[in-house]
């Protein structure tokens, strides 16, 4: 993780919430970069920014962050890259590597491909990790740390950059699987999309009822509505553009979820326990598979601490 030497002189990070604001602490913990150059839509963000530490100049406009820069790393919504891209493309530097961050990979190409020049190397990225928190105070140095950052090179993007981008992500404490975009939109609807979408319909179902009042889905939500709302409060523009973006890819996976659902219905309304015992069995496996994948930990109930004081240090 720790590199003697920056791996690029320049950095330019646009947007510097949770996800560009823990790439500018971890390319700082591990000496990644030689200058990070900073952007984002508020001067208040690029305020608070300059004052955290994570970037070592903000800038008022993208086109001039992204001056001289050899790795620029856009880290705004999903619906915002395109725009943003066409903005820096007369700015970029020959030579340079133009990565992302989006949580979408397929609709992000069509949209920043366009305004890519040439001689400028394009790889589209998505950092697996993430909290429900966002803005400049969000990010953390060890976010990335033993996660996964997937790169979705288009075909004919050269190699070397994209080794160079991977010992990036490496020094931020990530591992890198290189996949096609598609695949990726599929693997992520179903881990990533469908279970906020679930979330974030289960939250609005159960404080729209009547019969069952929002004070008693509030205290009594230590019984499983809890671990919902985590994944319910997460960033509404970053959300809508998600969905928005990887519409075929979801609506594939909601059907087959539907389908899935409408069996469970059937077993309950027929008393049919040995289908919802087997089903519970295996889903209590993959539980254990993810603990030993190193991708959570296996304190019980993930660990909150039982007195409900907030954990000490990040959330
Ligand atoms: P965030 O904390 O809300 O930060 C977004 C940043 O983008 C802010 O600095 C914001 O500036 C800036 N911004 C928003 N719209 C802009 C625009 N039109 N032009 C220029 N700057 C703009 O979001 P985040 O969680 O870091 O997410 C950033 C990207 O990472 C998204 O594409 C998301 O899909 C992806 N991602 C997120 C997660 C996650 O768990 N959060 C995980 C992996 C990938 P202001 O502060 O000035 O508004």
């Amino acid at each position: 993780m720790a590199e003697s030497k920056p791996i690029f002189e320049r950095v330019a990070v646009i947007g510097l919430g949770l996800i560009g604001g823990s790439i500018g602490h971890a390319a700082k913990r591990a000496g990644l970069a030689g200058h990070i150059a900073g952007y984002a839509r508020s001067g208040e963000t690029r305020a608070r920014a300059l004052e955290v530490g994570f970037i070592d100049s903000a800038h008022e406009s993208a086109a001039d962050a992204v001056k001289d820069a050899d790795l620029v790393i856009l880290c705004v919504p999903v619906g915002a890259l395109g725009p943003v891209t066409a903005e820096i493309e007369s700015s970029l530097k020959k030579g340079a590597i133009l990565t992302d961050a989006g949580s979408v990979k397929t609709a992000v190409i069509r949209d920043m491909g366009p305004h890519v020049p040439d001689g400028v190397h394009f790889i589209p990225g998505h950092p697996i990790a993430g909290t429900e928190e966002s803005g400049p105070d969000a990010g953390f140095a060890e976010l990335f740390d033993n996660r996964w950052c997937i790169l979705t090179p288009v075909p004919g993007t050269d190699k070397a950059a994209t080794e160079k981008l991977t010992r990036f992500w490496e020094g931020c404490g990530a591992n890198v699987d290189v996949m096609d975009s598609k695949h990726h939109d599929l693997v992520f609807a179903i881990v990533s999309h469908l279970p906020h979408l679930i979330a974030f319909n289960i939250v609005g179902t159960a404080t729209d009822l009547e019969k069952v009042t929002q004070s008693e889905v509030i205290k009594y939500a230590a019984s499983g509505f809890r671990d919902f709302t985590r994944l319910a409060a997460s960033d509404p523009t970053m959300w809508r553009d998600v969905f928005l973006n990887n519409k075929e890819a979801v609506l594939e996976m909601l059907g087959r979820f539907s389908e899935d659902l409408a069996s469970l219905q059937r077993a309950i309304r027929w008393g049919d326990g040995d289908m919802l015992f087997d089903l519970f069995t295996r889903t209590r496996a993959i539980r254990r598979s993810i603990v030993d994948a190193g991708q959570d930990t296996d304190v019980p109930n993930f660990g909150r601490d039982p007195t409900h004081k907030a954990p000490s240090g990040k959330k």
